[in-house]
């Protein structure tokens, strides 16, 4: 950004030209392909792959991946832009779409050897491979430090054990098939009383990988899969080892930053949607003789949403403006946009069913899709306790 902006002019969401350009581009592809789909596959539970390859096509699966690997070499407020649009129509689509290139792929890019780097990224960013995340487990999610996976170092290889569960492209289909690419976390060892963590890359055909309970019938976010990852002693060469054995803790807090301020994103498209399909049905419906917008009840549940949507997409702009990806630096403010726009995304598309009645409660209108789906927002990523917790530990170091 130039430092001689003109900040009577400057557009926090669309602060550059090839941002608005890269908006529109979504905007024509969400509508074209995106929108027609959305309500079929979230009804059957149905992951999109072939739609989902389409991204890669646009540059999308490596949004911030840097071009020399393949990528498009955008910023964090780009994958903001994405994440919004798409989830003002599909966010159980856009969920595995994250999951892809934000947990997997912008983690790899930033963590990873040349070596890696050059021989994965380039599939990962075509669409060719499809990547996951895993770090939750059974037992495990919040207290990330309770992780029971262990992978040692055994010859020329490491020898994972654990399960991983709640994993978004876990599976790629319908049968099971399980995805490409998995970073996954395990303890490696202890240094002062402290579990040391590491990341790993197992590949699809590697021994001992296997997907074990696939997590059907979800409340929302159905046009993703979920699944549990089975690793029985499962055979991984060293150099699928990320960075140095026990730097991953970095890596996972570094990467969660991008991944809470996308996934709170992703809460900005469902009440930007929610808003307008409340609003336009507002004005054409009439009771007692009047538009439902002639009424002050009605005007509160706009209004409102209006103005709560506006407040966490500047936070989430904001935030995204200042992050630079190869480092940690917006800890506190990426637990924030989370806490705030999940809530109030999930709230918008619970007034928009008010606005819109016995209507409101049906697929064909939209808004209760997305409310399934943005309850999901306040629980994955970390959960609003968490947030609320990370918040008021951060803050209180400074005091
Ligand atoms: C659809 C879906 C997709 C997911 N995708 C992935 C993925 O791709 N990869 C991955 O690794 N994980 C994924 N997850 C897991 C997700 O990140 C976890 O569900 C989340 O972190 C919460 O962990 P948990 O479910 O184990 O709940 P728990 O941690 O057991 O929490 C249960 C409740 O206790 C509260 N709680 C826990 N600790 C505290 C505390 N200290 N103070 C106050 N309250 C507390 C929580 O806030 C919550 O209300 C996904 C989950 C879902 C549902």
């Amino acid at each position: 950004m130039s430092a001689n902006v003109d900040l009577r002019t400057f557009d926090l969401f669309n602060p550059t030209e090839e941002h608005s350009m890269l908006r529109q581009t979504i905007k024509d592809f969400v509508k074209a392909e995106v929108e027609p789909q959305a309500l079929h596959h979230d009804r059957k539970e149905l992951f999109n792959l072939p739609l989902f390859r389409k991204l890669g096509e646009l540059g999308l699966l490596g949004i911030t991946v840097p071009e020399e690997y393949s990528g498009s070499g955008m910023d964090a407020l780009a994958a903001v832009i994405v994440h919004e649009e798409l989830s003002y129509s599909d966010p159980g689509f856009c969920l595995a779409y994250l999951a892809h290139a934000m947990l997997a792929v912008n983690n790899f890019a930033f963590n990873a050897s040349e070596v890696q780097k050059k021989s994965m990224l380039p599939k990962l960013c075509s669409g060719e491979w499809v990547g996951c995340m895993a770090m939750s487990e059974p037992h495990v999610g919040t207290d990330v430090m309770g992780m029971k996976a262990t992978a040692v170092a055994t010859g020329d290889h490491y020898i994972l054990n654990g399960r991983k569960m709640w994993i978004t492209n876990g599976t790629i289909d319908e049968s099971g098939t399980p995805a490409d690419f998995v970073l996954v976390y395990a303890i490696t060892g202890e240094k002062n009383g402290r579990p040391q963590i590491s990341s790993f890359v197992v590949e699809k055909d590697f021994v001992g990988y296997s997907v074990g309970q696939k997590i059907r019938d979800k409340s929302g976010m159905r046009a993703s899969n979920t699944a549990e990852l089975v690793f029985d002693n499962c055979k991984i060469p060293k150099t699928n080892l990320i960075g140095h054995e026990g730097d991953s803790m970095l890596h996972m807090m570094r990467n969660l930053e991008i991944e809470r301020v996308t996934l709170a994103a992703m809460s900005l498209g469902i009440a930007k949607r929610s808003l307008d399909v409340m609003i336009r049905y507002a004005k054409e419906r009439e009771a007692f003789g009047k538009p439902l917008n002639h009424f002050g009840q009605i005007q509160k549940y706009i209004a409102d949403s209006y103005a709560e949507y506006k407040a966490a997409a500047c936070y989430v702009y904001d935030t995204a403006r200042k992050m630079d990806l190869t480092k940690e630096g917006q800890r506190v403010d990426s637990d924030g946009v989370k806490l705030v726009a999940t809530t109030m995304g999930k709230n918008v598309a619970d007034r928009a069913i008010q606005v819109l009645g016995g209507y409101g409660y049906v697929g064909e209108y939209v808004v209760e899709r997305l409310w399934r789906d943005a309850k999901l927002l306040e629980i994955g990523g970390g959960t609003i306790e968490a947030h609320q917790k990370n918040i008021t530990r951060d803050l209180s170091k400074h005091l």
